[in-house]
């Protein structure tokens, strides 16, 4: 039996909550998803949620609705999926990145600081700046909301990674350091709708723009018409949008999954304590966490000492059946974005960080047997 990196948790109540929309008048636009999304804010403590059929989704509307384009940059973090960064470029807009922090791999407020020193001096200052919650670990906002107030871009907090993760003791996506936070509900994040996401926000003006983006620039409000309406069937397209909704279906499992989340994190993090138990004393270096922060766990990252090559080891893990992974290739190195310019060692940080890590297994429902099991063929393998 291969163990995988991560996996969803799948129980009776979610498949009888979708078997309940499957029999009910609406499967899309009923109201499963406003509910979802009541339950997101009320949870996480925001005013506004605004679910989509993915993260990649929810990020490209945030991006459109702070108004990037043509001619303005978007800076994220090099170490995250390239979703993160192939949203500010499919709104005709720039992007680039700022190196991580060499403990917690999150975006670093010091060479942010720097850059964005730099960039005034040069009139190329960000209009957005994407903090990634890499490994549902929270950045250090308050460093980044005082530079934004001082250069005067806007936050879009990538956590797919962190739902239920907190900073300073409240959940992430609060809206106190961010405009604008996503988390994604693909089957190997913290909770789950198959394909999903959310973005949340606690600016009214922020959510009506998405929500109108979500669905075609389409709306059926009179306020928002130029003219009164012509009847009953009434509706007016006043943007250009997509169609970039959630199911009821996908709703209805993801309030279902929401029910388990903060044991889904307790469970997460219990796995890293004893992983941060048992590895404490072996070669590996394992993740830092800030004072400031609670992850939600959705990775846990070991990494090769620096003068180690991390693909024996990698290699070695796959070959006991333990489905480790990679996160992430920085974006700065894919082919696309080296023929958009960038040049490898340009983030020396983001490229240690991928010569030397590996993602190992984590989810709530790995057995104490299985994880004893990656345990010991790391320790073994550093004996
Ligand atoms: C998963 C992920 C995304 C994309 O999420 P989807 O829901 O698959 O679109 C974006 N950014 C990061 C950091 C992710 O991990």
């Amino acid at each position: 039996m291969v163990i995988p990196y991560g996996r969803q948790d799948i129980q009776e109540s979610d498949i009888n909550e979708v078997v309940s929309v499957l029999k009910s008048e609406f499967l899309t636009q009923g109201p499963k998803v406003p509910e979802f999304e009541n339950k997101i804010s009320s949870l996480i403590g925001n005013l506004y949620s605004i679910a989509t059929n993915s993260a990649t989704s929810a990020l490209h509307i945030a991006c459109l609705a702070l108004e990037l384009k043509a001619g303005d940059t978007l800076w994220t973090s090099p170490i995250t999926f390239v979703a993160s960064a192939n949203v500010a470029l499919q709104c005709g807009a720039n992007v680039d990145f700022v190196d991580i922090k060499k403990d917690t791999f999150n975006m670093c407020p010091d060479a942010l600081a720097a850059k964005l020193e730099k960039a005034e001096y040069s009139g190329t200052l960000p209009k957005i700046v994407m903090p990634v919650a890499l490994c549902g670990q929270s950045c250090e906002m308050e460093k980044i909301k005082l530079l934004a107030e001082k250069y005067g871009f806007k936050i879009i907090e990538d956590a797919s990674h962190a739902i239920g993760g907190r900073y300073r003791g409240a959940y992430i996506g609060n809206g106190n350091f961010a405009d604008i936070s996503v988390f994604s509900f693909h089957p190997v994040k913290i909770v789950t709708t198959g394909e999903g996401g959310v973005a949340t926000t606690n600016n009214i003006e922020l959510a009506n723009r998405m929500r109108l983006l979500r669905s075609h620039g389409v709306t059926r409000e009179l306020s928002q018409m130029d003219c009164a309406s012509h009847g009953p069937w009434y509706y007016q397209q006043i943007a250009m949008g997509f169609n970039y909704r959630m199911t009821d279906l996908q709703a209805a499992l993801g309030s279902s999954q929401l029910d388990r989340l903060n044991e889904y994190v307790t469970k997460r993090t219990e796995l890293a304590n004893l992983y941060n138990e048992r590895l404490k004393n072996s070669d590996l270096m394992l993740p830092v966490q800030h004072e400031d922060t609670q992850s939600s766990w959705h990775l846990y990252v070991i990494q090769v000492p620096k003068h180690r090559d991390h693909l024996p080891l990698f290699k070695k893990l796959i070959a006991k059946g333990i489905g480790v992974n990679l996160h992430y290739i920085p974006v700065h190195t894919h082919p696309f974005y080296k023929s958009l310019g960038f040049k490898l060692g340009t983030f020396p940080c983001a490229e240690d960080y991928y010569s030397r890590s590996i993602s190992i297994p984590l989810y709530p429902t790995m057995k104490e047997c299985d994880q004893f099991r990656v345990i010991d063929v790391l320790l073994e393998y550093f004996a």
